[in-house]
Protein backbone atom coordinates (compact mmCIF):
# COMPACT_ATOMS: atom_id res chain seq x y z
CA UNK A 1 0.00 0.00 0.00
CA UNK A 2 1.04 3.91 -1.00
CA UNK A 3 1.89 6.12 1.66
CA UNK A 4 2.82 9.95 2.04
CA UNK A 5 6.14 10.91 1.71
CA UNK A 6 5.59 14.56 1.16
CA UNK A 7 6.09 17.08 4.37
CA UNK A 8 4.10 16.33 7.47
CA UNK A 9 3.87 19.63 9.12
CA UNK A 10 1.98 20.89 6.49
CA UNK A 11 -0.60 17.82 6.85
CA UNK A 12 -1.17 18.98 10.39
CA UNK A 13 -1.41 22.85 9.33
CA UNK A 14 -4.30 22.08 6.44
CA UNK A 15 -6.11 19.89 9.46
CA UNK A 16 -5.53 22.80 12.33
CA UNK A 17 -4.41 20.46 14.59
CA UNK A 18 -1.48 18.58 15.80
CA UNK A 19 -1.20 15.17 14.01
CA UNK A 20 1.62 14.19 15.83
CA UNK A 21 3.40 12.71 12.97
CA UNK A 22 7.38 13.60 13.93
CA UNK A 23 7.80 12.11 17.21
CA UNK A 24 9.59 13.73 19.76
CA UNK A 25 9.46 17.54 17.95
CA UNK A 26 6.20 17.52 17.69
CA UNK A 27 5.68 18.38 21.95
CA UNK A 28 8.72 21.00 21.13
CA UNK A 29 8.85 24.60 20.37
CA UNK A 30 10.02 23.52 16.77
CA UNK A 31 6.21 22.36 16.21
CA UNK A 32 5.66 23.89 12.90
CA UNK A 33 1.64 24.63 14.05
CA UNK A 34 3.18 26.30 16.86
CA UNK A 35 4.81 28.74 14.69
CA UNK A 36 2.35 29.36 11.62
CA UNK A 37 -1.03 28.32 12.53
CA UNK A 38 -2.85 28.58 9.33
CA UNK A 39 -3.16 26.75 6.53
CA UNK A 40 -0.03 25.98 4.24
CA UNK A 41 -0.69 27.42 0.52
CA UNK A 42 -0.45 31.10 -1.19
CA UNK A 43 -3.87 31.67 -1.23
CA UNK A 44 -5.15 28.97 1.76
CA UNK A 45 -5.77 32.10 4.33
CA UNK A 46 -8.23 33.43 2.10
CA UNK A 47 -11.66 33.05 3.81
CA UNK A 48 -14.16 30.47 2.80
CA UNK A 49 -16.93 29.48 3.61
CA UNK A 50 -16.59 25.41 4.31
CA UNK A 51 -19.78 23.66 3.72
CA UNK A 52 -21.19 20.38 5.54
CA UNK A 53 -19.32 18.44 2.88
CA UNK A 54 -16.35 19.82 3.57
CA UNK A 55 -16.56 19.60 7.21
CA UNK A 56 -16.87 15.72 6.80
CA UNK A 57 -14.55 15.53 3.78
CA UNK A 58 -11.95 17.22 6.52
CA UNK A 59 -12.96 15.02 9.17
CA UNK A 60 -12.03 11.91 7.16
CA UNK A 61 -8.83 13.10 5.96
CA UNK A 62 -7.10 14.22 9.50
CA UNK A 63 -8.14 9.98 10.73
CA UNK A 64 -6.41 8.68 7.45
CA UNK A 65 -3.36 11.57 8.08
CA UNK A 66 -3.01 10.31 11.53
CA UNK A 67 -2.69 6.37 10.86
CA UNK A 68 -0.73 6.85 7.71
CA UNK A 69 -3.59 5.32 5.30
CA UNK A 70 -4.39 6.08 1.90
CA UNK A 71 -7.56 6.74 0.33
CA UNK A 72 -7.77 2.72 -0.83
CA UNK A 73 -6.72 1.17 2.09
CA UNK A 74 -9.01 3.12 4.27
CA UNK A 75 -11.83 2.66 2.21
CA UNK A 76 -11.20 -1.37 2.80
CA UNK A 77 -11.12 -0.38 6.31
CA UNK A 78 -14.41 1.60 5.87
CA UNK A 79 -15.73 -1.77 4.69
CA UNK A 80 -14.66 -3.90 6.82
CA UNK A 81 -16.47 -2.20 9.67
CA UNK A 82 -19.99 -1.87 7.99
CA UNK A 83 -19.30 -5.42 7.57
CA UNK A 84 -18.62 -6.34 11.42
CA UNK A 85 -20.75 -5.96 13.62
CA UNK A 86 -21.16 -2.87 16.25
CA UNK A 87 -20.96 0.53 15.76
CA UNK A 88 -19.63 0.99 12.78
CA UNK A 89 -17.73 4.41 13.19
CA UNK A 90 -15.89 2.82 16.93
CA UNK A 91 -15.18 -0.67 14.59
CA UNK A 92 -13.20 1.32 12.75
CA UNK A 93 -11.11 3.23 14.88
CA UNK A 94 -10.68 -0.26 16.41
CA UNK A 95 -9.22 -1.28 13.17
CA UNK A 96 -6.97 1.44 12.85
CA UNK A 97 -5.92 1.23 16.58
CA UNK A 98 -4.86 -2.23 16.09
CA UNK A 99 -2.74 -2.13 13.15
CA UNK A 100 0.83 -3.51 14.11
CA UNK A 101 2.78 0.04 13.36
CA UNK A 102 0.63 1.30 15.62
CA UNK A 103 0.81 -0.72 18.18
CA UNK A 104 4.77 -0.51 17.84
CA UNK A 105 4.49 3.08 18.21
CA UNK A 106 1.55 2.97 21.50
CA UNK A 107 3.91 0.77 22.92
CA UNK A 108 6.90 3.51 22.47
CA UNK A 109 9.20 1.31 20.68
CA UNK A 110 9.57 3.43 17.91
CA UNK A 111 10.05 7.50 17.41
CA UNK A 112 7.79 8.36 15.02
CA UNK A 113 4.81 6.57 13.04
CA UNK A 114 6.49 6.37 10.01
CA UNK A 115 9.14 5.03 12.26
CA UNK A 116 6.98 2.38 13.55
CA UNK A 117 6.25 1.73 9.84
CA UNK A 118 9.47 1.20 8.73
CA UNK A 119 10.62 -1.17 11.81
CA UNK A 120 7.94 -3.30 11.24
CA UNK A 121 7.73 -2.94 7.13
CA UNK A 122 11.56 -4.04 7.54
CA UNK A 123 10.92 -7.15 9.82
CA UNK A 124 11.89 -5.90 12.97
CA UNK A 125 8.66 -7.17 15.29
CA UNK A 126 7.46 -10.79 15.83
CA UNK A 127 4.10 -11.29 17.07
CA UNK A 128 3.79 -14.56 19.01
CA UNK A 129 7.60 -15.03 18.34
CA UNK A 130 6.79 -14.71 14.82
CA UNK A 131 8.46 -12.56 12.28
CA UNK A 132 5.91 -10.09 10.60
CA UNK A 133 6.85 -7.57 7.98
CA UNK A 134 2.87 -6.23 7.56
CA UNK A 135 2.91 -2.68 8.96
CA UNK A 136 -1.33 -3.29 8.37
CA UNK A 137 -1.13 -6.94 10.48
CA UNK A 138 -4.37 -6.64 13.14
CA UNK A 139 -3.08 -8.07 16.12
CA UNK A 140 -5.71 -10.26 18.69
CA UNK A 141 -6.16 -9.72 22.12
CA UNK A 142 -3.62 -12.05 23.46
CA UNK A 143 -0.72 -11.65 21.12
CA UNK A 144 2.56 -10.72 22.47
CA UNK A 145 4.63 -8.19 20.33
CA UNK A 146 8.04 -7.85 21.15
CA UNK A 147 11.29 -6.66 18.71
CA UNK A 148 13.29 -9.30 16.78
CA UNK A 149 16.61 -11.36 18.19
CA UNK A 150 19.06 -9.16 16.16
CA UNK A 151 21.40 -7.01 18.27
CA UNK A 152 20.83 -4.20 16.30
CA UNK A 153 17.01 -4.05 16.19
CA UNK A 154 17.06 -4.68 20.11
CA UNK A 155 19.31 -1.45 20.51
CA UNK A 156 17.14 0.61 18.58
CA UNK A 157 13.81 -0.09 20.10
CA UNK A 158 15.76 0.42 23.59
CA UNK A 159 16.70 3.50 22.71
CA UNK A 160 12.94 4.21 21.38
CA UNK A 161 11.69 3.22 24.67
CA UNK A 162 14.24 5.22 26.62
CA UNK A 163 13.00 8.01 24.22
CA UNK A 164 9.47 7.68 25.30
CA UNK A 165 9.34 6.18 28.68
CA UNK A 166 7.26 9.24 30.13
CA UNK A 167 4.48 8.41 27.33
CA UNK A 168 1.21 6.86 28.43
CA UNK A 169 0.45 3.00 27.24
CA UNK A 170 -3.14 2.66 26.30
CA UNK A 171 -5.11 0.47 28.69
CA UNK A 172 -5.51 -2.34 26.36
CA UNK A 173 -1.83 -2.92 26.04
CA UNK A 174 0.75 -4.03 28.69
CA UNK A 175 4.15 -3.22 28.23
CA UNK A 176 7.20 -4.70 29.87
CA UNK A 177 9.69 -1.91 28.87
CA UNK A 178 12.45 -4.23 30.71
CA UNK A 179 11.68 -7.05 28.42
CA UNK A 180 10.98 -5.13 24.97
CA UNK A 181 7.70 -6.94 24.81
CA UNK A 182 3.77 -6.14 24.28
CA UNK A 183 1.13 -7.73 25.08
CA UNK A 184 -2.82 -6.76 23.52
CA UNK A 185 -5.11 -7.41 26.86
CA UNK A 186 -8.20 -6.58 24.79
CA UNK A 187 -9.54 -4.50 21.71
CA UNK A 188 -8.82 -0.94 21.98
CA UNK A 189 -12.26 0.54 23.31
CA UNK A 190 -13.62 4.29 21.92
CA UNK A 191 -12.14 5.59 24.62
CA UNK A 192 -9.11 3.97 24.35
CA UNK A 193 -8.19 6.26 20.86
CA UNK A 194 -6.75 9.38 22.19
CA UNK A 195 -7.71 11.89 19.06
CA UNK A 196 -10.24 13.81 18.65
CA UNK A 197 -12.04 12.08 15.85
CA UNK A 198 -15.64 12.77 15.12
CA UNK A 199 -16.31 9.33 13.90
CA UNK A 200 -19.87 10.19 12.81
CA UNK A 201 -18.84 12.93 10.58
CA UNK A 202 -17.00 10.23 8.17
CA UNK A 203 -19.69 7.61 8.78
CA UNK A 204 -21.90 9.99 7.22
CA UNK A 205 -19.59 11.23 4.23
CA UNK A 206 -18.66 7.15 3.31
CA UNK A 207 -22.14 5.38 3.65
CA UNK A 208 -23.27 7.30 0.64
FE1 LIG B 1 2.52 18.19 13.24
FE2 LIG B 1 4.53 17.24 14.66
FE3 LIG B 1 5.00 18.85 12.55
FE4 LIG B 1 3.94 19.81 14.81
S1 LIG B 1 6.00 18.94 14.54
S2 LIG B 1 3.25 20.27 12.75
S3 LIG B 1 2.60 18.11 15.46
S4 LIG B 1 4.11 16.79 12.50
Amino acid sequence: MGRYTGNKCKLCRREGMKLFLKGQRCFTDKCALSRRDYPPGVHAQKRTKVTDYGVRVREKQKLKRIYGVMERQFRLYFAEAERLKGNTGETLLALLERRLDNVVLQSGFALSRNHARLLCNHGHFTVNGRRVDVASFQVRPGDVIAPGTKENTRKIVAEAVEVNKSQPVPSWLEVNRDALSSRVVALPRREDVPHPIQEQLIIELCSK
